[in-house]
């Protein structure tokens, strides 16, 4: 094994996969949103958005969640962040949670269209914010789940 260059300039506290974006501030906010944990039946709470910075947000709510979990947090303003539980700590009646922010959307109210849904289907070809656009609208649009239901399994 090589060893590890150890001239090279260290970037601080930079993730790898993020060592080209800029170290973002953190907002310390208030605001109530709503926490949904994406799963086969979604499950929402309440929550208190604590701190908000470009690549994770802290919220307060009634419920442990473990680490890896998906949610979709919506704000009272029109925006909706999808994103992956890191950390839950309890903080008194409440627990503190650390999203990851995996995308930033607007209210998802435009149809999934043909070729997205195509392209949905085949697993491969949108960016990760189309398909997280794409997988929350089927979230909330049943003539869109009935169309996705009717691609995957035709009718004779
Ligand atoms: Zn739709």
């Amino acid at each position: 094994m090589a060893a590890m260059p150890s001239n090279h300039i260290t970037a601080p506290e930079l993730p790898s996969s993020e060592a080209n974006r800029r170290h973002e501030p953190r907002y310390p906010t208030a605001d109530a949103a709503e926490v949904v944990v994406l799963s086969d039946l979604p499950l929402p709470f309440p929550a208190r958005v604590l701190e908000v910075s470009q690549t994770g947000l802290q919220v307060s709510l009634a419920a442990s969640l473990g680490e890896g979990t998906k949610v979709k947090i919506t704000f009272r303003r029109p925006a909706i962040v999808l994103g992956e539980v890191r950390h839950s700590k309890r903080a008194g009646d409440l627990f503190h949670v650390d999203i990851k922010i995996d995308g930033v959307l607007l209210s998802p109210n435009r149809h999934v269209d043909e070729d997205e849904l195509a392209l949905y289907l085949s697993g491969k070809g949108l960016t990760e914010h189309e398909f997280f656009y794409v997988r929350l609208h089927f979230s909330e649009c049943e003539a869109c789940q009935r169309r996705l239901r009717e691609r995957e399994a035709p009718a004779n």
